[in-house]
């Protein structure tokens, strides 16, 4: 690991000038990503912004929705009463992902910008676009049974790992941040970037930009929804393809609105929008849904060994669906 300086700032102001005042300053909140990708040399940050002073904690809702601040712990989101009665998707997401000990330790800041867990991307033995741009990419013509099956570029064909935000895209959360210009909020959808030419940028934050939350609208979907993971193994694994599903319907049981987002299969959430606008008009039943499920992967692009994402990603759809009704 490389030398550092470590700050502490007690406020934003602080926070944002430290970042600006120092090349090479990074932030960091729970270090889940972060310390293991300093050790590995991935990234080596010459100044540590430590941001956990910051008053970015709170949990709060009202009419318009939920806001939750950077540094609410995954397990705190997870379990907050509000959350689980009304924002569902986001809980069962939170859930299962890694630990309970990471989960008490991550903050949604930093899940929204976690790294990839594409190999390739972690052994610097081989090369890689997104942790050293212009060296190439190993997962393309290498061992990609992870990789994306959307969306890739001939540099790059990582996914982007979070399960909280294929809930986050599925729920059209904004991001909030804040920069010395002030505060904006970013569509989720815009957030998470595809790799193009420039896959070591996975979002649209500009240097020194603090994230100090995340506002979710309020849920119209929480009697229809549904959040599956499908994994190697049964806990603290990351998605080989998740899907966050959500609808409503009208008196007469057909769909007015429909989300799908799907995770582990592009470098970001990746939202079905055919396959919503398809199930718009329709009653909620297995045959439309298989119809849907149909539509939302007929652009797939797979590589060499990860196929079985196509037919993984058409049956999940499927059951998260099934499992509504
Ligand atoms: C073994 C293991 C298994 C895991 N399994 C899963 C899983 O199944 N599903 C899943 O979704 N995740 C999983 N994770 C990832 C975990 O959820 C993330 O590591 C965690 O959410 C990152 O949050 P953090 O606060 O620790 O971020 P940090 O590691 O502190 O930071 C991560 C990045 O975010 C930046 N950052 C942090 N906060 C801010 C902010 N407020 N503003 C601007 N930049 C910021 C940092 O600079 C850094 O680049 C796993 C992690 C591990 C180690």
């Amino acid at each position: 690991m490389q030398l550092f300086q470590y700050h502490r700032p007690t406020d934003i102001k602080e926070a944002l000038s430290l970042f600006q005042k120092n090349e090479g300053a990074q932030y960091i909140a729970g270090a889940t990503n972060l310390l293991d990708l300093m050790k590995k040399n991935i990234t080596t940050p010459a100044h540590l912004i430590d941001i956990n002073r910051l008053p970015l904690r709170n949990i709060t809702s009202d009419a318009a929705g939920l806001t939750i601040g950077a540094l609410a712990l995954n397990s705190d989101v997870a379990e907050h009463e509000t959350v689980v009665s009304e924002y569902q998707l986001i809980s069962q997401a939170l859930l299962q992902g890694a630990s309970p000990q990471l989960r008490n330790m991550a903050t949604v800041g930093g899940n929204l910008l976690q790294r990839t867990r594409c190999p390739y991307f972690y052994d610097t033995a081989f090369p890689c676009n997104k942790r050293t741009p212009n060296s190439g990419c190993g997962a393309k013509d290498g061992m990609n049974r992870g990789a994306a099956i959307f969306g890739a570029s001939e540099a790059c064909v990582a996914t982007h790992p979070s399960d909280l935000c294929v809930a986050l895209a599925a729920l059209d959360a904004q991001v909030i941040v804040q920069s010395g210009k002030g505060e904006r909020r970013i569509a989720f959808s815009d957030f998470h970037r595809l790799p193009g030419d420039t896959p070591e940028q996975d979002t649209v934050l500009q240097r020194g930009e603090l994230i100090t939350g995340v506002f979710v609208p309020a849920n119209p979907f929480q009697r229809f929804a549904h959040y599956l993971k499908i994994r190697d193994r049964a806990s603290y694994a990351f998605a080989l393809v998740s899907v966050a599903v959500a609808y409503r319907v009208d008196n007469n049981e057909v769909i007015q609105d429909a989300r799908i987002a799907l995770g582990g299969v592009a470098h970001k959430p990746w939202r079905a929008s055919e396959a919503e606008a398809f199930l718009k008009g329709k009653n909620n039943t297995e045959a439309v849904f298989r119809q849907a499920a149909a539509l939302a992967l007929i652009s797939a692009k797979p590589l060499k060994h990860n196929a079985f994402k196509v037919k993984m990603a058409e049956n999940a759809i499927i059951h998260a669906l099934n499992n509504t009704i």
